[in-house]
C-alpha cells in the first residue's frame, strides 16, 4: 500500500539513510553480532551525517527539524540495510529528550553537543532484577548528599549497556517525603558505576545489553534530570513516544520479513509449482499483507499526531501492541515458508524472528499495553 506522509524531501532523505547504512553499518554487522557489540565509531560517523537527533536546536549541533517523519525513515532503513542492534533510536529518540528538555542549561549544553556528534553515547536504566512492568517499585535509591544526591542499586536489561556514557538513571528518592521516583544523569567517569558482562541473548546479537551496578555513586545536583519528585510522571509521558518508535520498528520488521518471505516462496518450488502458489500459503500471506498494511496506516498516522504534538498515550500503546503482534506472526509465517532454511542463521528471516520476540516484551510488554488501553475506557467506574 502506498504511504502518505512522505514528502520528496523525505524520499531524497531516506536515498542519504539507505546509503548510509548500506555503507557504514552493513557491512560490519556479522562481525559486531560476533563481538557483542556495534563499534563506537558508527556514532560518530552518523552524527557527522546528521543523522543523530536531527529535533536537537542549532546551538548544540542539531538540526532543529521537529519532524518524526524524518526519524522513522532512519528507524525503517536501519532494519531493511542495517543492523538491528545498532540502537540509533534509543539514543537519539528515547534518551536524549531527557537530556535536552529535562537537563539545566549548563548540564544541556555540556552534554548536548556530544549527543549529537555521536562522540557520547546514551542509554536508559528504569529495569531491575526485581521487576520491570512495575516502575512505581524500583529499588534503586537516590539519597541527598549535599547540593548532590548518592545512588545504589542495580539495574537489568539495559540496552547500549557497556558503549554507553550517560545513562538516565530511574532512582527513588529515599529521603523525600513520599519517596518519589527522581530521574538523574550518571556519567562513565563516575566512582562507583560498574557493569556486567554483555548479556547472552536469544536475538539482538550486536545489542550490548547489560548489567549496571550503582555503588553509592555521587551524582551532582547538576545531573538532577527535572523536579526529583516529578519523575514518574515524566516518564508516562515520555514512554508515549517510546512506544510509538517501538511500534515503528516492530511494522518495519515485519514489513521486510513479508518481503523476504515472498521473494522465498516466488522461487523455492515443491510438488512441481513455487511454493507461494499453494493456496494455503498465499492466504496465510493475504492476510499478514493486509494485517501489515492496517497497522502501517495507524503508525504513519501517529507518527503525524506526534508532529502536532497530540500523541496520545493510549493510542502509542495500541500501536505497540499491534505492531509487535502482526511482526510476531510475519516472522514465524517467514520461517515457516522458509522450511530449514528458515532455521538457518545464514537466512535472515532467522535473525529476523529471534530479534522479534522481545518486541512484545520491552518498551513496556504486551500485558501493560492492553493495561494502560483498558484504562482509557472507562471500565473502573462503578454504578
Ligand atoms: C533485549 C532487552 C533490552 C532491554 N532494554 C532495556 C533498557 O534499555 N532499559 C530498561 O530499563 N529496560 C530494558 N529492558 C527491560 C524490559 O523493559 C523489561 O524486561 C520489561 O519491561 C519487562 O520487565 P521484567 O522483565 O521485569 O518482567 P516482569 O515485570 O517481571 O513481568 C513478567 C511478566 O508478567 C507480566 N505482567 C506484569 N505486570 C502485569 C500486569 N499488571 N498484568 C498482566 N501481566 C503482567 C508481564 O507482562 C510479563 O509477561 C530490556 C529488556 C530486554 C530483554
Amino acid at each position: 500500500m502506498d504511504r502518505l506522509i512522505f514528502d520528496s524531501e523525505h524520499i531524497l532523505f531516506r536515498d542519504t539513510v539507505r546509503h548510509f547504512m548500506l555503507t557504514n553499518v552493513a557491512p560490519h554487522a556479522e562481525r559486531w553480532r560476533r563481538d557483542g557489540m556495534v563499534d563506537r565509531a558508527v556514532y560518530r560517523q552518523a552524527g557527522e551525517a546528521g543523522l543523530l537527533c536531527l529535533w536537537a536546536q542549532a546551538d548544540v549541533g542539531g538540526a532543529g527539524i521537529a519532524d518524526l517523519r524524518f526519524d522513522q525513515i532512519i528507524i525503517e532503513e536501519n532494519i531493511r540495510h542495517g543492523e538491528t542492534g545498532f540502537y540509533i533510536h534509543l539514543h537519539s529518540n528515547l534518551v536524549a529528550p531527557y537530556i535536552d528538555r529535562l537537563g539545566s542549561p549548563t548540564l544541556r549544553a555540556r552534554l548536548m553537543p556530544g549527543i549529537v556528534a555521536g562522540d557520547t553515547i546514551l542509554a536508559i536504566a528504569m529495569t531491575e532484577p526485581g521487576g520491570g512492568s512495575d516502575l512505581r517499585a524500583v529499588q534503586t535509591r537516590a539519597i541527598r548528599d549535599g547540593d548532590g544526591w548518592r545512588l545504589s542499586g542495580t539495574k537489568t536489561y539495559i540496552s547500549n549497556g557497556i558503549l554507553s556514557d550517560a545513562i538516565v538513571v530511574v532512582a527513588r528518592c529515599r529521603d523525600l517525603p513520599g519517596e518519589p521516583i527522581g530521574l538523574f544523569l550518571v556519567e562513565r567517569d563516575m566512582a562507583g558505576l560498574s557493569r556486567g558482562k554483555p548479556l547472552k541473548k536469544m536475538g539482538l546479537a550486536s545489542q550490548d545489553t547489560a548489567e549496571i551496578m550503582l555503588d553509592d555513586v555521587h551524582v551532582p545536583a547538576d545531573n538532577l534530570l527535572g523536579d526529583p519528585t516529578a519523575g514518574f510522571g515524566t516518564l508516562m509521558r515520555f514512554l508515549g513516544t517510546e512506544r510509538l518508535i517501538a511500534a515503528i520498528a516492530s511494522i518495519a520488521a515485519a514489513q521486510v520479513a513479508l518481503d523476504l518471505t515472498l521473494d522465498f516462496v516466488r522461487h523455492r518450488r515443491a510438488f512441481g509449482q513455487a511454493i507461494g502458489q499453494f493456496q494455503h500459503n498465499r492466504f496465510r500471506l493475504a492476510a499478514l499483507r493486509a494485517q501489515i498494511d492496517a497497522v502501517q496506516a495507524m503508525v504513519d498516522q501517529l507518527v503525524l499526531r506526534a508532529n502536532a504534538g497530540s500523541l496520545e498515550g493510549g493510542d502509542a500503546a495500541s500501536a505497540k501492541l499491534l505492531a509487535s503482534e502482526v511482526e510476531s506472526q510475519m516472522v514465524d509465517l517467514g520461517v515457516q515458508l522458509h522450511g530449514g532454511a528458515g532455521y538457518m542463521d545464514e537466512y535472515r528471516i532467522s535473525r529476523l524472528y529471534t530479534d522479534a520476540r522481545i518486541s512484545r516484551i520491552f518498551a513496556g510488554s504486551n500485558e501493560i499495553m492492553l493495561e494502560i488501553i483498558a484504562r482509557g475506557m472507562d471500565l473502573d467506574t462503578r454504578s
